[in-house]
């Protein structure tokens, strides 16, 4: 793949390489949802009923929408057109006009609702693997194990095999237990475990989560796949507090792990912190997907600058988190090359890039860094 041109307004001739996003809806329920649920991460129903479509994100997708069918653009024009097409074809059509030309899919998320990975690559044309979620192994297996070691040995089982086909791992416990990842006893371990047996549901136990996760990096790391962490934004499922990349420290700086490729998901507010990781420590890298497209055109331009202030351009990866419905792929797309266009231009502006190197440093971001990353 080697990406041509220079036309840094659109940068639609690089192919982007979307490192981090889940499946579409089975087509059933894809025709049944509304349109403005895509556009908010509420859960509330006044926010997604009310407010939602007050947000910049919103009232510029609708332009962008109706630009796409060709209709007017209001959600209620756009809703009749979209669901007129046929649903395979459409999810096949915008990926490729968002010039996606490879798809790393968390399967973790919604897994009775969404493609699976299988799926997804059939009906899909370009590459697909899936990226591993730690969390979802560790719940998966709760129930069968009556101690905790017998359920890490087993979790270790299930990493080491799902690790020789996946593309990386990943980790969402900043939405459980957060990024303030600590060592435990075994006697702790086991203490946990029991709590989260006694009481079922989402798994919440903090010594428990944080052994399986330090399991999975030291997985990792031997398999030589990177682990994406979820860091910043995210639904209200998440304490946004410990979800501040800075937390990752104390894992980040362990001998053992010191090769280990490390992606901080989205970022956002934090971009400046994990800008700062990246530029100090080697396995570090830092994605701004989900800070676009879901925020102001300001914010994801100033996202791309914040990032720069001081990450390798080598290590700044975007991708698109999109999930459901095909629009948000292709919006996240259009976004990240524009956004990205940019914050790029005024690099040259500012003399801190040639023009020759912003539109290196835009082939890096889109296609290059994630394709190294995430080579086999
Ligand atoms: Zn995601």
């Amino acid at each position: 793949m080697a990406p041509k041109g220079n036309d840094m307004d659109t940068l639609e001739h690089i192919p982007f390489y979307d490192h981090h996003a889940h499946a579409l809806y089975h087509e059933a329920l894809w025709r049944a949802a509304p349109l403005g649920a895509y556009f908010t991460e509420a859960y509330d129903p006044v926010i997604q009923q009310r407010f939602a479509q007050d947000t910049l994100f919103f009232r510029r997708s609708m332009r962008d929408l109706g630009e796409l069918y060709g209709c007017e653009p209001t959600a209620e024009a756009i809703t009749d057109t979209r669901l007129r097409h046929d649903y395979a074809e459409l999810c096949a059509e915008l990926l490729s006009q968002a010039n996606i030309q490879h798809l790393l899919i968390d399967d973790g998320f919604w897994p009775e609702r969404l493609w699976s990975v299988e799926e997804s690559r059939a009906r899909l044309p370009l590459p697909v693997r899936r990226v591993v979620r730690i969390e979802n192994e560790l719940e998966k297996l709760l129930a069968h194990h009556d101690t905790s070691e017998s359920l890490l040995s087993a979790l270790d089982g299930i990493l080491r095999e799902a690790g020789q086909s996946a593309a990386g791992f990943k980790s969402i416990i900043a939405y459980r237990t957060g990024l303030d990842i600590a060592s435990s006893s075994v006697p702790e371990q086991e203490r946990s475990f029991e709590r989260a047996r006694r009481e079922g549901g989402q798994l919440n136990e903090k010594s428990l989560l944080d052994a399986a996760l330090l399991l999975g990096l030291r997985i990792a790391a031997e398999l030589r796949l990177p682990v994406q962490f979820h860091t910043g934004y995210g639904d209200p499922d998440l304490d946004m507090r410990l979800a501040n990349p800075l937390h990752l420290r104390s894992v980040i700086e362990r001998p053992e792990l010191a090769d280990l490729k490390v992606v901080l998901l989205h970022c956002y507010p934090y971009v400046r912190e994990a800008g700062y990781l990246a530029s100090v420590y080697r396995g570090v890298h830092l994605d701004l997907g989900l800070t676009v497209p879901y925020t102001s055109v300001a914010s994801m331009r100033g996202a791309f600058r914040e990032a720069l202030h001081l990450s390798p351009v080598s290590k700044v990866l975007i991708s698109s988190d999109a999930q459901r419905t095909p629009e948000l792929y292709w919006l996240a797309a259009r976004w990240a090359r524009r956004s990205l266009g940019q914050a790029l231009r005024q690099t040259v502006e500012d003399g801190d890039l040639s023009s020759a190197e912003s539109q290196w440093a835009a082939e890096r971001i889109l296609w290059h860094n994630a394709n190294e990353l995430y080579a086999r």
